[in-house]
Formats: structure tokens, C-alpha cells, sequence
């Protein structure tokens, strides 16, 4: 019996099958990109959540890598639950129950090795209340350790503490998503950024929100407006991308150590 062939990488997808048996157990983590293929303003590419979920996802896992956690970067989940874009052009997206669909197909085959554990990091706000959802049906059917997370320190789709300005209004296309662009991607930022439109109505009131207020309520994202932000994006800077990078990388990578030693009792 020959070993396993096993090439130096933490990216599942880079692996023959036959290392997985080998290479895998029931600590490794498998870690999945979720992002988006949706309209982000005239300034920003059509996969800025997928960009972001996928560097951010990466870099956490080299790190978590380092502190000693079995982690594996499984490839990104770039089409998503975007119908909030779908009046725009571009916006690829998929009914909600077809991402569960998915997310569940893609449980039950890692189920099917040594793995235990699936972690989604997520950087679409549209999919937050579907990954939560996917998480118990793998937890349910597979038995599998399932997790969610924001793939960084601003909830995608959230917009608090991003710009002292946006009221925790931009959530999409505003300041912080188009500072990491700037970091990760500047030849795929337009030189000329959209101006601000924070729904500023929303703001003031003391119930209905999107920031954890109790009363949420149905929208898209041309009831805003015609340009597709929601948010601030003119004081946008690489350095404030890179800042909220690296922190959006830390806490990914420490909430992987921690899912590596979670236990229910
Ligand atoms: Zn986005």
C-alpha cells in the first residue's frame, strides 16, 4: 500500500480524493466561503461579497492553521440568496430554498468523510437567516457540527460601526465594503465613487432597523434608490480596507480555535 499523495495546501479542492481519508478527521474543520455575485454600485465588482468571504476566509484559515486547528478552505459558494439585487443587472441569484438545497447536498457529502465539522463564513447579508437554517439541518440530519459567522468584524448586511456617519445604515456598498475592496482588489474599484445615500428616515426611528432592531421588515435594494448603495462610500480608503481586513482575519481565525474546541455539555 502506497501513502496518500498529499500536495502542500489547505485547499480541499486542491486535493486528490485520496488524500481526504488521509489527511482529514474528526477535527478537521471545514471551512466554506459564502459570498455573493450581486450588484454593489457603479464602483464595486459584482463579487465583492465573495471576494471578501474568500480572502478573508483563506487568510483565517492559514492562521488557525498555525495555532494548531486542522482547518481546510473548501472552495467559495459564490452564486447566493442575492433577490434583494434582482432588479439589477448582473445580480446571479438564487431562490432561498435552492441555497439550502445547497448547503445541505454539500453537508451530506462532507458528511460522507472523516469530517465533523462545517463552518460557513459568510459575507452576504441576504444569507444570514439561511445559514442559520442550513446549520440545525446538518446538526439534524448528518450529525455534523455546524457554524455560522460573519466573515469579518462588520456583519455583512449589518452596517453598525462601520463610518461615525452611516448611523449603521451602510450595508451595502458603503464604507466598509468598499474600503476591503480597495485593500483586496484597487484595479477593480472605479475611480469615482457613487455619492452617499443613507436612508437617514430609518435612522431616526426607534424600532425598525436593520441593526438588531426588534421590527425588520421586507425590502430590496431599489427602494432605496437607483444606485444600489446603501451607505456612505465617500470616505472609503485602502488603509481603513486594510484595517478592517486584518480584524475581520483575527476574529476568524480566534473563532476557529474556539469551534475547534466546542463542546455541547
Ligand atoms: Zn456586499
Amino acid at each position: 500500500v502506497t501513502a496518500a499523495f498529499v500536495p502542500p495546501t489547505r485547499a480541499w479542492a486542491d486535493l486528490p480524493g485520496t488524500a481526504i481519508p488521509a489527511v482529514t478527521s474528526g477535527r478537521s474543520l471545514a471551512v466554506v466561503p459564502v459570498g455573493a455575485i450581486e450588484h454593489h454600485g457603479p464602483h464595486l465588482p459584482l463579487r465583492t461579497d465573495a471576494l471578501i468571504a474568500e480572502r478573508v476566509a483563506s487568510a483565517a484559515v492559514d492562521r488557525a492553521v498555525a495555532a494548531g486547528v486542522d482547518a481546510w478552505l473548501l472552495p467559495t459558494i459564490a452564486y447566493s440568496k442575492s433577490d434583494e439585487h434582482h432588479w439589477a443587472p448582473g445580480t446571479l441569484w438564487m431562490e432561498g430554498t435552492t441555497l439550502l438545497d445547497q448547503l445541505v447536498e454539500i453537508g451530506r457529502s462532507i458528511a460522507s468523510t472523516p469530517v465533523r465539522s462545517v463552518v460557513f463564513v459568510n459575507g452576504h447579508g441576504g444569507n444570514v437567516a439561511l445559514l442559520g437554517w442550513a446549520n440545525r439541518e446538518l446538526r439534524r440530519r448528518f450529525g455534523l457540527r455546524s457554524f455560522a459567522m460573519p466573515a469579518g468584524i462588520v456583519p455583512a448586511g449589518d452596517g453598525r460601526g462601520t463610518s461615525p456617519d452611516e448611523h449603521g445604515l451602510g450595508i451595502h456598498a458603503g464604507w466598509a465594503e468598499t474600503s476591503l475592496v480597495m485593500h483586496l482588489a484597487p484595479d477593480l474599484v472605479a475611480p469615482q465613487l457613487p455619492p452617499r445615500n443613507v436612508p437617514e428616515k430609518i435612522a431616526g426611528m426607534r424600532h425598525i432597523g436593520f441593526n438588531g432592531k426588534p421590527v425588520t421588515f421586507g425590502w430590496t435594494s431599489d427602494d432605496f434608490g437607483p444606485t444600489g448603495v446603501i451607505g456612505d462610500p465617500t470616505g472609503a480608503n485602502a488603509a481603513a480596507g486594510a484595517d478592517l481586513f486584518e480584524r475581520g482575519v483575527t476574529f476568524v481565525a480566534e473563532a476557529l480555535t474556539e469551534i475547534d474546541g466546542f463542546e455541547f455539555a
